[in-house]
């Protein structure tokens, strides 16, 4: 059983605003938000990062990740965006794959 925080949101020992939980995805907001809508797209069990071996393995946890985006984001009719961190150039800061879905605002490209 992992320790980290996400993990500790899965089995709610941790509160969190839950937008949507399947069999193998949960998506809650971000505590922090950098847009007006931030969500943080995670897999219930704990995969360290996008770099993890398991995942191109894992087409079940692959689906359900694609279908919540579809799900969660089908009401952004201006646009939004899907961002994974990785590592410390990209301000990584929570060791379980997390996916941000960023939406209710412009969003500048390229990101800083
Ligand atoms: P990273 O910087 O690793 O890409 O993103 C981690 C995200 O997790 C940050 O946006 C941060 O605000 C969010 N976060 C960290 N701890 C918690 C928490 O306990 N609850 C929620 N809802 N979000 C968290
Ligand atoms: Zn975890």
């Amino acid at each position: 059983m992992s320790d980290c925080v996400f993990c500790r949101i899965v089995r709610k020992e941790i509160p969190a605003q839950i937008l949507l939980e399947t069999e193998e995805v949960l998506a809650f907001k971000d505590i922090n938000p950098v847009a007006p809508r931030h969500i943080l797209l995670i897999p219930k069990k704990h995969i360290s990062s996008v770099m993890d071996p398991q995942l191109p393995t894992s087409p079940q946890l692959t689906a359900e990740l694609f279908s919540a985006i579809q799900q969660l984001m089908a009401e952004a009719k201006d646009g939004f965006r899907v961002v994974i961190n990785r590592g410390a150039h990209a301000g990584e800061s929570v060791p379980h794959l997390h996916l941000h879905l960023l939406s209710g605002r412009e969003l500048a490209w390229p990101p800083g």
